[in-house]
């Protein structure tokens, strides 16, 4: 099912603090009727922009709550409308209360992410700014905070707009030549200065898109996957660092068929770490498939840990993963069955040795995690963290691929020039989407319908 957002002049609230018994319970107001809803429950319009204390009353004149009131008007509001805060006592029976009189008023319930998607249309945030707000909302980690902060305060939507206006520069000499093609001297040396400018910013496109996913991996976690034969220690080395019982843990090789998942916070930074099935040989169908998934990740993955038990029954294969692109460190487990004297990871070709039981060796293997993960720029300069930023810029450079690459190849018609042109256009358009200037019909939809709602 489609969804669609209500009319952009309806006037929406919704409660900006979570449900539930608290200090204070803040509740937004948006758009045109703002100033009908302070003189009706406050029974004036607050000075704007400043804290006043006000009681609010319902229809009959019944006193609802004491609040603190904030009217901002017009352009200067978050929202670049009319909106009002109301911050009443966290209690929800008083919010029912004060909604209600806010629908009999003619209010309905924002949709969510939909003050944000109003800031958007006023021209208040770019795109960029706007996904960021929504980034720091989620944020779970120092290096998703920091993130998103930093992109809230453009180290994103500003080098987009400066590439954007560079191609503007370029198209409109582009532009300029097409109009002066009918006279020899005159156009000459303005498009040979738009193919220098297009290509400059292809070739600093094409190095941000060299960054290896990192943005992305700060916002949705860096993938850990645990993998090697079955009965290595796995499941127990995954409840381990998670730090409760995630997986099942038996003796019975085979027990873990499926892909299990915990997110945690390894020194600031996100990580996803994965419990796999067993690699080894098997007849059996579901043991099959939870080795093909385990595959899937161990092709997706950024760090492998690849498990070898100390003791206990080995293979060929339990000692070599199989090829792979993410860094692998090598995990002795169960070291506390050795003997005394025995726990040591020499001639074994692992990194790190381990007990999941004792917690022997954890915190290196933590450490080597984290040396591991590709962070030496994370949180620095511009990062990209959505796929339709990474899908737009890579639209852009093929755009930009199609003009000329030499400076010495001249246009030799109208037409070509026309052509170059369109593409120098389609560039400035694919550019201008990440930060909103461009506007596909569903990409605000789709944006926004991931906030939450009084977002
Ligand atoms: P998986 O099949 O690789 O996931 O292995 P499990 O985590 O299910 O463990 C298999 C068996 O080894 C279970 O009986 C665990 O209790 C045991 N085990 C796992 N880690 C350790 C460890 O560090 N020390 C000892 N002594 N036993 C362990």
């Amino acid at each position: 099912m489609k969804f669609t957002y209500g009319s952009d002049a309806d006037t929406i609230y919704a409660p900006a603090t979570p449900v539930g018994r608290s200090a204070l319970a803040i509740v937004r107001v948006s758009g045109p009727q703002t100033q009908q809803v302070f003189l009706q429950l406050c029974g004036r319009i607050p000075e704007s922009r400043k804290a006043t204390l006000s009681t609010l009353r319902d229809r009959t004149g019944v006193p609802i709550d004491q609040a603190l009131v904030l009217y901002f008007p017009g352009a200067s509001s978050p929202t670049g409308e009319e909106a009002g805060e109301f911050h009443l006592h966290g209690n929800m029976l008083l919010v029912d209360a004060f909604a209600l009189e806010l629908e009999h008023l003619g209010l309905r319930l924002a949709q969510p992410g939909e003050f944000t998607r109003r800031a958007v249309l006023a021209g208040k945030l770019d795109l960029t700014q706007a996904e960021a707000l929504a980034d720091l909302v989620e944020a779970e980690t120092t290096a998703q905070r920091r993130q998103a902060v930093s992109q809230l305060y453009g180290a994103l939507g500003d080098p987009v707009l400066r590439w954007r206006n560079r191609l503007l520069d370029a198209l409109s000499l582009i532009e300029a030549d097409i109009d002066f093609s009918d006279e020899d001297d005159v156009g000459e040396g303005l498009f040979m200065s738009a193919l220098t400018i297009a290509s400059q910013v292809s070739d600093e496109i094409q190095t941000v898109l060299r960054d290896r996913g990192i943005g992305e991996r700060v916002r949705d976690g860096f993938r850990v996957v645990i993998a090697g034969p079955p009965n290595a220690g796995k499941s127990t080395l995954l409840n381990c660092l998670a730090g409760r019982d995630v997986a099942i843990v038996t003796d019975i090789p085979g027990t873990t068929r499926d892909v299990l998942e915990v997110r945690l916070d390894l020194g600031g930074l996100p990580v996803r770490l994965f419990d796999t099935a067993g690699l080894h040989e098997s007849g059996d169908v579901v043991e099959q498939i939870g080795m093909a998934r385990a595959n899937d990740q161990l092709d997706a993955a950024d760090v492998v840990l690849w498990l070898k038990p100390a003791v206990g029954p080995d293979s060929d294969q339990s000692r070599i993963p199989p090829p792979l692109v993410a860094k692998v460190i090598h995990v002795l487990t169960k070291v506390d069955r050795l003997g005394a004297g025995e726990a040591t990871i020499q001639g074994t070709g692992a990194d790190v040795a381990v007990s999941a039981v004792s917690g022997a060796g954890v915190d290196a293997l933590v450490l080597a995690i984290q040396q591991a993960l590709p962070v030496s720029s994370v949180n620095e300069g511009m990062a990209i963290t959505r796929r339709r930023h990474r899908e737009a810029l890579t639209a852009a450079v093929a755009a930009l691929c199609r003009l000329p690459q030499g400076t010495e190849e001249n246009p030799t018609d109208w037409t070509e020039l026309v052509l170059w042109a369109e593409d120098l256009r389609q560039a400035v358009f694919h550019v201008g989407c990440i930060t909103g200037h461009a506007r596909p019909d569903d990409v605000l939809d789709r944006i926004f319908t991931a906030f939450c709602i009084g977002k």
